[in-house]
């Protein structure tokens, strides 16, 4: 059986740490699903499609990495795309506390799931998407921050 991992979250944009973690994960699974959780409640800074489309353009050198959107509970997603797996990456003790009752809960709910956690680069611990947002809303430069194939969707 092919071993599929889902990497759930918002991507609202794509940051060098959510890439990191992608990129170091491809060896480990034989497909890794970026999947853009959809809340209608949320507004968000990217429109889906534009997220869609920088996330695409971050791994078009691989045919390893595939973008989908979803809504409702990540484990469905995970069993209508035949994942085994549920990628996430840690940057500090507060997303340890958070994961951990995620990862326990969906292991409740879901057996054959298992959440791999890989542990971020040192230079991106500080990072986030709301961070990124924030330096775009006052025209800052984000060059460190994000992969450079997302820059020409920022202009
Ligand atoms: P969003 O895309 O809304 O920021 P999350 O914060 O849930 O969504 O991020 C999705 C996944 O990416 C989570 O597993 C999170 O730990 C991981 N992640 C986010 N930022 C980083 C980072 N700077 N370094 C490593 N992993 C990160």
């Amino acid at each position: 059986m092919k071993k599929i991992a889902v990497f759930p979250g918002s991507f609202d944009p794509i940051t060098c740490g959510h890439a990191s973690i992608i990129r170091r994960a491809l060896p480990l699974f034989d497909k890794v699903i970026v999947a853009i959780g959809v809340n209608t409640l949320k507004s968000n800074y990217f429109d889906l499609e534009t997220r869609i489309n920088m996330i695409q353009a971050v791994f078009a050198d691989t045919g390893k990495v595939s973008v989908q959107s979803y809504s409702g509970l990540t484990i469905d997603f995970c069993k209508q795309v035949n994942a085994g797996f549920i990628l996430r990456g840690l940057r500090t003790s507060a997303d340890f506390e958070f994961e951990r009752s995620i990862g326990q809960i969906n292991k409740q709910l879901q057996e054959d799931i298992e959440t791999v956690f890989l542990l971020t680069q040192p230079e991106h611990t500080a990072l986030n998407s709301s961070i990124v947002r924030d330096i775009l809303r006052y025209k800052g430069d984000v060059r460190k921050f994000v992969p450079a194939a997302i820059l020409p969707f920022l202009q």
